[in-house]
């Protein structure tokens, strides 16, 4: 089954304590797509300006993600700058740089109307919702959102979150979207607004994902190089929604399984700046990583 995702294709300006990366490939699309297509087909609805390089979109077709929702518009690409301390865990942002995403009207291609997989990943929330409108009818729809949005859009976000059945989402921004410093309390507040599970992303210490009656923990890779952590959240999300698009299981074995495949994809992406670890990644090793995830986290049950 394939999955639409709406989000934003960019230029980033990067600073780890490793390296600094200028005006490269990134963006909450690119990264989701590009994991994503790794286990489905993936199509893409986003903007660009005129200054960006046919290399990149020639990159995004080498994947097999449909790009004919890619618009490219007069005026400039969505530039994003941020900065990472020695805590690799979030991202200081110091420049966003709206530039085309300000005129950006989506419009789906007839063929991405009956997506049955959607995600809104990280873009102005009054755009999710537009996107959210023109497919007919998904069997599955996720969104993430980042503090930007949060502050600048609560209303217009709110309004999407009701309508989503999955939210990803970093710790610190659910605890910002709630007021809620105690992450529990924080979860179950999202919940109530509508949806059926929350996923909280937490770095290097992985991952929580929440219904209204369980928990699940999935730690992170353990790494002994992580050189920049951009776009591990969107990695995640892409590697997340394209196994379960790929399976079509929605059962709680199949999310827990695909939460797993999420954070293997992630532990990929910041293993280099960039998409460039993705670009050299091979399926194999996806598996690889997946059973050494299995038997880093598997335990003997006690005999009672
Ligand atoms: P993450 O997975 O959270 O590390 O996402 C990183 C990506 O998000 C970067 O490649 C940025 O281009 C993109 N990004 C940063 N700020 C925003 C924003 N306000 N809206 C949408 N995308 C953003």
């Amino acid at each position: 089954m394939s999955i639409v995702v709406v989000g934003t294709v960019a230029f980033d300006t990067v600073e780890t304590p490793f390296g600094k990366g200028e005006n490269v490939l990134g963006g909450s699309a690119t990264y989701f797509s590009t994991s994503a297509s790794f286990f489905t087909d993936v199509s893409l609805v986003a903007v660009v300006g005129e200054d960006f390089p046919e290399e990149h979109v020639s990159f995004l077709k080498s994947r097999n993600i449909d790009t004919s929702g890619l618009q490219r518009i007069p005026g400039k690409t969505f530039h994003w700058s941020g900065r990472y301390g020695y805590d690799l865990n979030e991202a200081q942002t110091l420049d966003t740089q709206l530039n085309v995403l300000m005129e950006f009207q989506p419009d789906l291609p007839e063929s991405y109307r009956d997506a049955e997989y959607l995600f809104l990943a990280n873009i102005d929330p009054d755009l999710q919702m537009q996107v959210l409108e023109q497919v007919k009818a998904p069997k599955l729809i996720a969104c993430d959102t980042m503090n930007f949005w949060i502050s600048s859009k609560p209303d217009s976000l709110k309004k999407v979150l009701q309508k989503v059945d999955i939210v990803v989402i970093n710790e610190g921004e659910a605890r910002q979207l709630t007021g809620e410093a105690n992450l529990i309390k924080a979860a179950r507040q999202i919940i109530a607004l509508g949806c059926k599970r929350l996923v909280v992303k937490r770095g290097e210490y992985g991952v929580l994902m929440f219904t209204s009656d369980s928990v699940f923990a999935a730690p992170a890779y353990p790494l002994e190089e992580v050189f920049d952590p951009t776009g591990a959240g969107d990695t995640f999300a892409g590697g997340f929604m394209g196994y379960l698009a790929n399976t079509g299981d929605l059962s709680e074995a199949g999310i827990r399984q695909a939460i797993i495949f999420g954070s293997v994809m992630a532990s990929f992406n910041v293993e280099d700046f960039s998409l460039n670890r993705m670009k050299r990644l091979d399926y194999r090793e996806i598996e690889t990583r997946y059973k050494s995830f299995k038997s880093l986290t598997n335990f003997r049950d006690i005999v009672i």
